[in-house]
């Protein structure tokens, strides 16, 4: 087990204390805005994605393609990378039994994956990188957050990336230093709502109720729909509103078909509203007053 996985836990949300930014004004926020980081806030198709499809193709041979990975995370269950990758290793194996490879320890395959998306280093200086990781378009600009902010909403991060991608991607791609983040290890995996509820209730401030502001969640799987749902029934009080977004591989005009399907599914989960890209979270915001 690479020790990146385990050592590191990078909340940086104390449980019993609420989370006060230096930045922001003490003034209750209009609304509470929380993202998922992959396929929201980065395209994760040319890094993450890409090191599952490349880990399932070095144990077996085959390599699943997009549609495939999308079809096991529509299922709900499968947001986690590397158990997503033994998943599809193991139905490749149930549905051709005469296949010759042997099932890896999650272990194992952790290293292997990390090898792919990190590169060579995985535990050494992130500047020295030389992985998929490398290769995140942004889907948002650092100016997004600020907007965000003078529209008088907090906002901050609950994924299942692993710690170093996450801080990774917040610090030296967006420049957000001190971004709130709940990320992989630091909370039950989604859909389990407690990392969202932890990360709310600390940005709020207050006691959940029917009088605190809005908090929305920001996701582009089945998975995040049903974290907003579960944390809804937690506390049926608090309005709680579950926004989602295509991922920005079906985002081109040529995947139009697999886009609407992969909506439709969101809007089935209990998806309030679907945005047409990230950015138009900012016109979502709007409409809070
Ligand atoms: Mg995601």
């Amino acid at each position: 087990m690479s020790a990146l996985k385990n050592s590191r836990q990078t909340t940086n949300l104390p449980a019993a204390q609420p989370w006060t930014p230096l930045d922001r004004p003490s003034t209750p926020p209009l609304g509470l805005l929380l993202f998922d980081i992959d396929g929201v806030i980065r395209d994760v198709a040319g890094s993450y994605r890409r090191a599952l499809q490349s880990t399932v193709e070095h144990y077996s041979g085959w390599r699943p393609d997009p549609a495939c990975i999308d079809a096991l995370k529509g299922e709900g269950s499968w947001n986690n990378d590397w158990d997503a990758s033994l998943e599809l290793l193991r139905r490749h194996q149930a549905k051709d039994p005469g296949v010759s490879f042997s099932l890896p320890e999650r272990e194992a395959l952790v290293d292997v994956f990390s090898g792919f998306y990190f590169g060579s280093d995985p535990e050494g200086d992130p500047s020295a990188w030389d992985g998929y990781i490398c290769d995140e378009p942004l889907l948002v600009s650092p100016t997004f957050f600020s907007d965000l902010s003078a529209r008088g909403l907090r906002w901050g991060f609950v994924s299942g990336a692993e710690p170093p991608s996450a801080r990774f991607l917040l610090a030296n791609r967006l420049g957000l230093h001190e971004a709130p983040l709940i990320a992989m290890g630091d909370a039950p995996d989604k859909p389990d709502p407690s990392g969202l509820l932890r990360m709310a209730s600390s940005l709020l401030g207050q006691p959940f109720s029917a009088a605190s502001p809005t908090v929305a969640y920001l996701g582009d799987t089945v998975a995040d729909v049903q974290t907003v749902i579960q944390a809804r029934s937690q506390c049926p009080d608090q309005r709680f509103v579950s926004l989602a977004v295509a991922p920005p591989h079906l985002q081109s005009p040529d995947q139009k078909a697999a886009r609407d399907d992969y909506e439709q599914r969101l809007r089935e989960a209990g998806a309030d509203v679907i945005l047409p890209e990230t950015r138009a979270a900012l016109d979502w915001a709007a409409t809070l007053g």
